[in-house]
């Protein structure tokens, strides 16, 4: 199955940065399709078939945990599993961040960190391909 992915972070370096490390990952991917803000995340959401969101916490118009918010309201996408990738420090809003049932990683990562974060929160199988 090719996992169809949303990028969302205002940064576009690291944007490119994320789609290079899924590339490296050895993931299956499908379409991936970026957004620089929650809303634009939100409105993209609404066109693409997504299978996995990446999102980042510190964006203007609509920041990461709100646009996860509104995707926890929607019954269209509030089980899309999501990643938050950012530099968030505060043990407070990490905790709140899990409790949405999102998975962290912290800037600067690893194309294996993020590759294993992504196998746990889609439920992949283990390091041999085509084993799940
Ligand atoms: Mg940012």
């Amino acid at each position: 199955m090719a996992i169809n992915v949303l990028i969302v972070d205002d940064s576009g370096v690291m944007r490119a940065m994320i789609l290079k490390s899924l590339h490296m990952s050895g993931l299956p991917l499908g379409d991936v399709h970026q957004a620089a803000n929650g809303q634009e995340g939100l409105d993209a959401l609404n066109q693409h078939w997504t299978d996995l969101v990446i999102v980042d916490i510190n964006m203007p118009v609509m920041n990461g945990e709100e646009m996860i918010d509104r995707m926890r309201q929607s019954n269209e996408t509030k089980d899309i599993p999501i990643v938050v990738i950012s530099t968030e420090g505060s043990k407070t809003r990490l905790e709140k961040l899990k409790q949405k049932g999102a998975a962290f990683i912290h800037k600067p990562f690893s194309p294996e960190t993020i590759r294993d974060t992504i196998r746990n929160v889609m439920k992949l199988g283990g390091d041999d391909e085509g084993t799940n």
